[in-house]
């Protein structure tokens, strides 16, 4: 997925912050989308320092295992501060992340079960088809996926404008 990490966070920041009370909303929205486009970073490493030698979805950033461990820690830190609110943003943060993972999942392939198994599971394989890889999946239908979440996301903001 290319453009609609943001967009989605943002529809699942405001689903998850809905209902929320007032004062832990902020706590809620803006970890989570932090939390769906940040596995992203890694693109970073991939061009600057690793130079596209490996798939950036076999990066630490990309694998399930690793945030469910991360946010283990962050669990027992906020039990040890007795911090409610780290608490709320780590979980927050997490679930963002996660919401990335499952939308790489279907055409790029995440490693769920890593470190038992190194398989990447996915749905389709976008073919190589022009010399740039991100064309090749921007051309391809699954784009088209991307391009929903990304209007209904503007939808949702100019809705939730309206009513402010
Ligand atoms: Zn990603």
């Amino acid at each position: 997925m290319f453009i609609a990490h943001l967009p989605a966070g943002y529809l699942g920041a405001c689903l998850l912050t809905r209902r929320a009370a007032a004062e832990r909303r902020h706590l809620l929205f803006v970890p989570f989308v932090v939390g769906s486009i940040f596995p992203d970073a890694d693109m970073l490493y991939f061009y600057l320092i690793d130079q596209g030698r490996h798939l950036h979805h076999d990066y630490w950033t990309h694998l399930p295992v690793f945030w469910l461990a991360a946010w283990g820690v962050s669990l027992i830190l906020a039990l040890i501060l007795r911090s409610r609110a780290l608490a709320l943003a780590a979980t927050s943060f997490v679930g963002g992340v996660f919401l990335h993972l499952l939308l790489d999942t279907p055409f790029a392939g995440i490693r769920w079960l890593y470190p038992l198994s190194d398989q990447s599971f996915f749905l389709v394989t976008v073919p190589a088809t022009r010399s740039w890889w991100v064309w090749s999946f921007v051309v391809h239908w699954t784009f088209l996926f991307e391009i929903v979440i990304c209007i209904a996301a503007l939808l949702l903001l100019l809705m939730r404008r309206r009513r402010a």
